[in-house]
């Protein structure tokens, strides 16, 4: 059941992997009746392109060489997200452990950020209702201007252990792996030079490290009702209702 808004918002929700990041952003988008775009998927989307058409991963020139390449499509209906690199679907091989240990590699590269980055801005400029973007550098690269940033956070120990629920079989049983895989992928991701991963000063911080997903889901939506509302009043103000 959605909610109305009394305006269409953009939202940027970032953060590390593991703080429920993507199951709030889904969750928000389809309670309030917004579009959604995950965008940790376009680039596991063109990893995935990179590793299937041979490009070697260990090469910062070839990929940004590829990066123009694939076409990638992103869906924004929160309650069946769809991602396809050159018309094959893409959401099921993007969640392998290979395209998750190649992918901070590939979205370190410039071109390709630069050609993802554009792609976002896109979506969410043609996103008339509004949309949740979620990310690493929606808030601060992206969607510099979004109407709400949160950037949510979780203790690496509560982060190793959720993700390791989200593994099947033999992968989820060892939370020592999982946290040392998380921190490695965070430290690359908030070192690289482009774009890293980082809080913008305007962002409202959530810490999801005691929360159940219910009560993270339930302050966002109160946040992004809030930033609906002051939007509202002032567009109201400037005459442009
Ligand atoms: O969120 P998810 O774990 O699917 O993201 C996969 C990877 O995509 C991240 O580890 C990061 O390297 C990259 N990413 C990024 N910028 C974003 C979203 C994801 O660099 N806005």
């Amino acid at each position: 059941m959605s909610a109305t808004l009394a305006s269409s918002v953009i939202v940027a929700i970032d953060g590390p992997s593991g703080t429920g990041k993507s199951s709030t952003s889904k969750a928000v988008a389809a309670q309030l009746g917004l579009s959604y775009l995950d965008t940790g998927a376009q680039y596991r989307a063109i990893t995935w392109w990179m590793l299937t058409n041979g490009i070697d991963l260990a090469d910062a020139s070839e990929i940004a060489a590829a990066s123009g390449k694939p076409s990638i499509v992103s869906g924004t209906d929160p309650e069946a997200p769809a991602i396809s690199a050159d018309g094959a679907d893409a959401s099921g091989p993007i969640r392998t452990q290979e395209v998750t240990s190649a992918v901070s590699a590939v979205s370190a590269v410039p071109e390709v950020r630069a050609r993802i980055t554009e792609l976002q801005r896109t979506i969410a400029a043609g996103a008339e209702g509004g949309i949740v973007v979620e990310g690493r550098d929606i808030g601060t690269t992206v969607l510099p201007d979004a109407d709400l940033k949160v950037f949510l956070t979780a203790s690496a120990e509560a982060r190793a252990a959720r993700r390791s629920g989200e593994l099947k079989g033999k992968e989820a049983t060892d939370l020592a792996a999982t946290q040392q895989a998380l921190a490695q992928r965070d430290k690359a991701d908030s070192s690289r030079k482009a774009s890293p991963l980082k809080k913008a000063d305007d962002a409202v911080e959530v810490d999801t490290t005691e929360l159940t997903l219910e009560q993270v889901i339930e302050c966002v939506v109160t946040l992004v009702e809030q930033a609906a509302a002051r939007k509202a009043e002032r567009l109201e103000k400037a005459g442009q209702v």
